[in-house]
């Protein structure tokens, strides 16, 4: 198969004028000017014409559940209330309105560019009931023990049987530790664990508010009374950061993605970039609770992996990567090249797949997306291809996940 192009984007490597992808199977095998790939005989060939060809977008933080939670709780109010709020709201829906949630979560990814996803499961028990899974996805067992001890063993035999016999899912699995202020050291540790022994990535939230901060750093304050309402053991509050607490532990390791961290101490930064782990950042999330600055500059100083993530509509009002984009332009003064590495190349570091996902060269995964070009920037020398796909808005002309082309409308449902 021969894809045309305008444009070809590899993000990899510098902007092709009229360029050709050729993809055999699942991969990638060639990338260059339309000129020097030609056609062979009987190969098949979509010319998308006046388009931007590109990699899939990756959206680091999701949690595909909530996706019909969207505009249900207001941005004004305390983290400590919001987390009562999303509690409330997760015991009134139904198993049927889950699924209906992680399908309508899929069609808005996917009309946004996306073609991976690292998605925070909840419900586990409801993955059985799914079809494979339009998007390359990766599912994050979420695991919680505030109120109630998991029996690790069980939950881990589950999900390791359960994936093994569906290995025609694109994507993988993991673990997520919810928050150090809802899950122990000990679900940490088997996070941890599970990379190590089994390859696994894992994913939590870290220093997310001021309130989450608070009650590490002075054992006090809201969430630190609503945790200990719950029955939490706030013995480990007051004794530093909470991520320095878990990096001390050694259970934050190079698996790990870590979601947030909008409130650092000075000492996290060095113990960070020594775990080789990532962080992904969720700009309209960020926005949406008013939180103080992300240490962007600072985290890049210590050469930290940063890639990008939507969150939930639970505190956003979209899963689309472009408006994040342009939101973290807002707020960091980013170039349209660096926002768009950090929802490509970035995310595929952070989740291992470095070199497979997120950029198009000889062996990488075919994911792709084209968008197409407005008009007037046709025949423009001077198109900034960068610019225009951060800035534009339309639903992609193309979509392919693992070699398949996918249909944004009606495939997706489930
Ligand atoms: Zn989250």
């Amino acid at each position: 198969m021969l894809y045309l192009a305008d444009i070809v984007l590899p993000i990899s490597s510098p902007v092709i004028t009229r360029g050709a992808v050729r993809v055999e199977g699942a991969q990638v095998v060639a990338v260059g000017s339309a000129s020097e790939l030609v056609a062979r005989p009987g190969e098949e060939v979509i010319d998308l014409g006046a388009s931007t060809l590109m990699p899939g977008l990756i959206n680091a933080h999701c949690h595909l559940d909530y996706t019909k939670f969207k505009g249900s709780i207001s941005s004004r109010q305390s983290f400590t209330e919001w987390i009562k709020n999303i509690n409330a709201l997760r015991r009134s829906f139904t198993p049927k309105e889950y699924i209906e949630s992680i399908a309508e979560g899929f069609q808005m990814l996917a009309r946004g560019g996306v073609t991976t996803v690292a998605n925070i499961e909840a419900f586990p028990e409801l993955l059985p009931q799914l079809p494979v899974p339009p998007l390359r996805t990766w599912w994050f067992l979420e695991l919680i023990d505030v109120r109630t001890r998991l029996d690790q063993d069980e939950m881990l035999r589950n999900a390791l049987g359960f994936f093994e016999t569906h290995s025609d899912w694109p994507g993988g699995f993991g673990l997520s530790p919810h928050a150090p202020y809802t899950a122990s050291v000990d679900l940490y540790r088997l996070a941890r664990t599970c990379g190590e022994k089994y390859g696994m990535l894992s994913t939590t939230h870290i220093a997310e508010s001021v309130e989450e901060n608070e009650m590490f750093s002075n054992a006090q304050g809201p969430l630190y009374d609503f945790m200990a309402e719950l029955g939490r053991d706030n013995s480990d509050c007051g004794q530093g950061s909470a991520l320095s607490h878990l990096i001390e532990h050694g259970v934050i390791g190079n698996n790990c993605i870590i979601a947030h961290l909008n409130y650092l101490q000075d000492y996290d930064y060095e113990l960070l970039a020594n775990s080789g782990a990532s962080v992904v950042h969720c700009p309209k999330c960020h926005t949406y609770f008013g939180h103080a600055s992300f240490p962007l500059k600072t985290l890049r100083e210590h050469g930290i992996n940063i890639c990008l993530g939507t969150d939930s509509l639970a505190s956003n009002n979209t899963l689309d990567m472009r408006s994040e984009m342009r939101e973290a332009q807002h707020l960091h003064g980013l170039s349209d090249r660096e926002v768009l590495e950090m929802a490509t190349i970035h995310g595929a570091r952070a989740l291992g797949q470095a070199g497979k996902l997120g950029q198009i060269s000889p062996g990488s995964v075919a994911d792709l997306v084209a968008f197409s070009l407005k008009p007037d920037e046709v025949n423009l020398p001077e198109i900034d291809p960068y610019h225009q796909v951060v800035h534009s808005r339309e639903e992609p002309v193309l979509l392919v996940v693992n070699g398949r082309r996918i249909e944004t409308e009606l495939s997706l449902k489930i």
